[in-house]
């Protein structure tokens, strides 16, 4: 089997199947080809439901996951969004057709160049990449208006939190264990953080540092 060149519709009728009902996030996922984010094999089973191998012993997250905490996330043409763990950058890109900017995070360099590559043929160009650990999140461009993490953390990140804006939403998978977490929102009050749990999800854990392996 060959990779498709669009979005098929079985793919978006998926997503609406999964919950997925904000026509502003499906118009985002249907005009992001997430063929372009996977390599060799992998392309021709991109428009799959599942998530899927990347370099450096990452994952592209699974589509209705995607969907789900694009959604939770509520943003908006103004936002400014912090986004932990490139990846790919499948998820970046669809958030950069929603946002006013997108700064991204990813610790593997490599990673990093693949995906900005991408960034760069379909001319995506309100995204900012930032090598680096993303638990710390970016001092100096804070705060955001939305904050997505898309590796597992023990905990909700407290230096992500102290860089959202009051009023802000931060979406965060969290679990003690590799095996099962739980899709956090956090909604900013004046007040301070008020939690809600989502689906429950599996990640790869949010690790610290820069990866120095290469091709690691
Ligand atoms: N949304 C991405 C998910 C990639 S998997 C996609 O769909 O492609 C999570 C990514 O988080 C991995 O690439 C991993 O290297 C990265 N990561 C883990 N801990 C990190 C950290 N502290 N800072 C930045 N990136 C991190």
């Amino acid at each position: 089997m060959t990779a498709p060149s669009s979005v098929p519709p079985e793919f978006m009728q998926t997503l609406r199947r999964d919950g997925i009902n904000n026509e502003d996030v499906l118009s985002a996922i249907r005009s992001t080809p997430r063929h372009r984010f996977v390599q060799g094999h992998f392309r021709s089973r991109a428009y799959e439901n599942r998530p899927l191998p990347i370099a450096c012993g990452q994952t592209i997250s699974q589509p209705t996951i995607v969907g789900i905490m694009t959604q939770a996330l509520e943003v908006g043409p103004r936002h400014k969004v912090l986004e932990v763990g490139t990846g790919s950058g499948y998820q970046t890109a669809i958030l950069s057709r929603l946002a006013r900017r997108v700064y991204t995070i990813e610790r593997h360099p490599d990673l990093m160049r693949d995906a900005c590559l991408v960034f760069d043929e379909l001319r995506l160009s309100n995204i900012t990449a930032v090598v680096g650990d993303g638990s710390l999140g970016i001092a100096e461009q804070a705060p955001f208006d939305r904050i997505i993490v898309t590796a597992a953390a023990e905990d909700t990140p407290a230096t992500l939190l102290a860089q959202l804006v009051t009023g802000g939403v931060m979406v965060v998978p969290v679990g003690q264990t590799d095996d099962i977490q739980r899709l956090i929102k956090v909604v900013m009050t004046e007040q301070g953080p008020d939690y809600q749990e989502l689906e429950y999800v599996r990640f790869v854990p949010l690790l610290s540092g820069v990866s120095e392996a290469r091709n690691g």
